[in-house]
């Protein structure tokens, strides 16, 4: 058996980028019926397929012993009046919690549980939020200027159920509203 070993990895604070490793980027094309206002999406779509937000994944064993970790870049930006956010998750092993911490920029952590729970926390840097178990979750960029960057840390098996919010979402959206950030019921959400 191979013998454990430490090591360590920079995420830069200005940025949240890792030298000499590539995130995973979620670009506009890959964010199709995720926002509410489709005919903005295919406006923006025509004119340019951007990056919405990026994250690390670094290889490290799918094992219960294992964690995950690394940073998530989320850009400012909105789609109709939504911001940009990732697509968020549930936790394969459902019964898996997750830490974010932020390291720059303003968001919102917004969490769902499948009964209908929700819960969100508001992010600056600093701020660590605790998902508990069982809670899909999704980071929105509040900023119009700034990227939003959060390092987070999971169970390396939890693996990703992006299916079941591709094809539902979230009961909650975030959008602007006289320039300020409003939670309001997802109109498409259906049961
Ligand atoms: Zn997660």
């Amino acid at each position: 058996m191979k013998e454990n070993k430490s090591y360590s990895i920079k995420f830069s604070l200005e940025d949240g980028y890792s030298p000499n490793r590539t995130t995973k980027r979620r670009m506009l094309s890959n964010m199709k019926e995720m926002y509410l206002d489709n005919e903005a999406f295919e406006f923006m779509l025509e004119r340019s397929d951007i990056c919405i937000y990026e994250f690390y994944e670094l290889g490290i064993p799918e094992k219960s012993s294992e964690l995950a970790f690394g940073t998530t870049i989320i850009y400012p930006g909105k789609v109709g009046n939504e911001y940009f956010m990732t697509k968020g998750h549930f936790h394969e092993v459902l019964e898996t919690a997750e830490v974010y911490y932020c390291t720059k920029g303003h968001g919102f952590l917004l969490m769902e549980d499948p009964e209908g729970r929700t819960e969100i926390q508001e992010m600056t840097p600093g701020i660590s939020v605790y998902v508990p178990p069982n809670f899909a979750h999704r980071s929105i960029n509040i900023s119009n200027t700034e990227p939003f960057i959060m390092f987070f840390v999971f169970r390396a098996d939890a693996g990703h159920d992006y299916k079941t919010i591709e094809t539902k979402g979230f009961r909650k959206l975030v959008v602007e509203m006289n320039g300020k950030p409003e939670i309001i019921d997802n109109p498409k959400w259906e049961i």
